[in-house]
């Protein structure tokens, strides 16, 4: 099926069931009104001049208007370019010319960040962009205007020449290791993935899923949208960016049935000095992903939150994005202390990154992933695709983790950060894990710095405690003697107040280690 194909399924079976809720806004539509303004997006594109294989931008927060770009350039073949709503022009002027986009939607109805105006700066620069629509504005009108009174049966011809492999999504990954990569995607890639994670959540066309995570993101965008599309469920929007408040508001007042989100987004609602207002008894279950989840988290998500179903996941931009998770039926113990097993037609295995032979149950490796799920490819960079995806098409994850002999996995890190000391391999976060114990450190981030003896030395950012005196490399040595070998104690601190972080939520690594060499000099 291509999205467009598996969307019309869906509206024809279930057409007065709702599709979509904005709770700030109030409105909501049908899965019969949310295709009719699909299908208006997509004639209105169409009769801007873009078709199959046009990059088509969309820059905005959440809004029900960006799904209607997603799935309306999906039924014309366009290929959907996310741009992440926290860019700024340098970022902005990256993408649109790497991705060689066409047409940008971009919303500013939030009057969050003047969208229209950075466009505006950087246009001259972008050969390619033929057109800018701001959603909401006189343009966006005049486009789903054109697209209503235009023939709808265009799409049925159009939708008969597309194929489930042609691309149709392109998503730049976090930024956490490096500049961020466009991840080249096809209806089969995505679609598939949302279906499975439907699957795994036990929808149907009687749930109603909470989405506080952003759709530029595939955690929004494939396992919220998609996931419901595909299963007649309805998709919730608490808030344009993320707010604990409005999360759990709309979660009450929807009677969500499935609400998501990254560690820290639980972590803020469970900790809201209202939290034991809002009525959570319809949450059944849900979904926690993008980063390792503290084990007493999870614990408080399924018992504070009644979601007695949610599925910790792992996975990567570069795979749709799943590739392992827990299940309902997996023992709590597992499903709070692991990221579960492959998912249903996916294959899984753990490699020495520098012979490429599997190791062993219970010894650490490159995960590598192989199925459905891998992406085409990264957009115009095929020496990156070529070194990400082999021969064999495993994608190389660069994620370091351990299967278990019933094949539960771990992430423990990635192998980007791992640091080799005399020869030793360093896995910075059980360094990290231990530090974290020192009733001084709030926060805590290990790194590898050059050093002309031993290859590299470990150093550690801390972050103190309000109130705490820095800590000099003497007393966390002191403190990590007897308890870490020799060449796991950090030789070089560094107090900061913060760490820099990609808009994702993640600590850039490679900033830290650019930072350390100048420090060091
Ligand atoms: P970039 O590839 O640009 O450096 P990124 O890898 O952070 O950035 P994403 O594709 O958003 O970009 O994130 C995927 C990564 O997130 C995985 O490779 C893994 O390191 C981490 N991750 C995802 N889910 C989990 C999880 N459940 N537990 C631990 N880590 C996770
Ligand atoms: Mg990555």
């Amino acid at each position: 099926d291509t999205i467009g194909a598996n969307l019309d399924r869906t509206v024809a079976a279930f057409p007065d069931r709702d599709a979509i809720v904005e709770t700030f806004t109030g409105r909501a539509w049908t899965y019969r009104e949310f295709a009719e303004d699909v299908d208006a997006v997509a004639l209105g594109l169409l009769e801007l001049g873009v078709g199959k294989g046009d990059r088509v931008g969309i820059w905005s927060p959440n809004c029900a208007e960006w799904t209607l770009v997603q799935y309306g350039t999906a039924k014309i073949g366009a290929v959907l370019v996310n741009i992440n709503p926290a860019y700024r022009t340098h970022e902005l002027e990256y993408v649109l010319g790497q991705a060689g986009v066409r047409a940008v939607l971009c919303g500013d109805k939030f009057k969050t960040s003047d969208y229209p105006a950075m466009i505006a700066e950087v246009r001259p620069r972008c050969a390619n962009l033929e057109h800018v629509v701001v959603i909401g504005g006189s343009d966006w009108d005049a486009l789903l205007a054109r697209g209503r009174g235009a023939d709808r049966a265009r799409l049925a011809e159009i939708g008969a020449t597309l194929s489930a492999d042609d691309a149709i999504n392109i998503q730049y990954t976090s930024g956490t290791t490096g500049f961020p990569k466009g991840a080249t995607l096809s209806h089969h890639n995505i679609l598939n993935n949302g279906f499975f994670v439907g699957e795994l959540c036990g929808y149907s066309e009687a749930d109603r899923i909470c989405i506080p995570v952003p759709f530029y993101h595939c955690f929004g965008m494939v396992m919220g949208n998609l996931a419901a599309t595909s299963h007649g469920a309805c998709m919730v929007i608490p808030a344009p960016a993320f707010e604990p408040k409005a999360t759990l508001r709309a979660a009450a007042e929807q009677r969500c049935t499935s609400l998501y989100g990254v560690p820290t987004m639980f972590i803020a609602e469970l900790a809201e000095d209202d939290f034991g207002e809002y009525d959570l008894t319809s949450l059944r279950t849900g979904i926690m992903a993008g980063s390792p989840c503290p084990v007493e988290v999870m614990k408080q998500v399924i018992e504070r939150m009644g979601m007695t179903e949610v599925a910790i996941c792992y996975g990567m931009t570069e795979t749709s994005p799943v590739s392992t998770q827990t299940r309902a039926d997996d023992t709590i113990e597992r499903r709070v202390s692991t990221v579960g097993r492959v998912g249903p037609h996916l294959e899984v295995k753990v490699i020495d990154p520098v012979t490429g032979l599997t190791v062993p149950r219970g010894v650490p490796g490159e995960l590598c992933t192989r199925g459905y799920s891998v992406m085409l490819g990264y957009w115009n960079q095929p020496e990156e695709t070529a070194e990400a995806i082999d021969s064999a098409r495993w994608m190389h994850t660069g994620d370091i983790g351990v299967m278990d002999e019933h094949g539960y996995l771990n992430i423990t890190g990635r192998i980007k950060d791992m640091v080799i000391r005399g020869g030793e391999n360093i896995y910075p976060r059980e360094i990290e894990e231990f530090l974290y114990t020192h009733p001084d450190i709030q926060d805590v981030q290990v790194i590898g710095v050059p050093d002309d003896k031993y290859g590299e030395e470990l150093m550690a950012w801390v972050r103190m405690r309000e109130g705490a005196a820095p800590l000099t490399p003497e007393a966390v040595r002191e403190f990590c003697t007897g308890q870490l070998a020799h060449y796991k104690i950090p030789r070089y601190v560094h107090t900061v107040d913060e760490f820099p972080m990609t808009v994702t939520g993640k600590v850039r690594k490679v900033e830290m280690r650019a930072v350390a060499v100048d420090l060091l000099d």
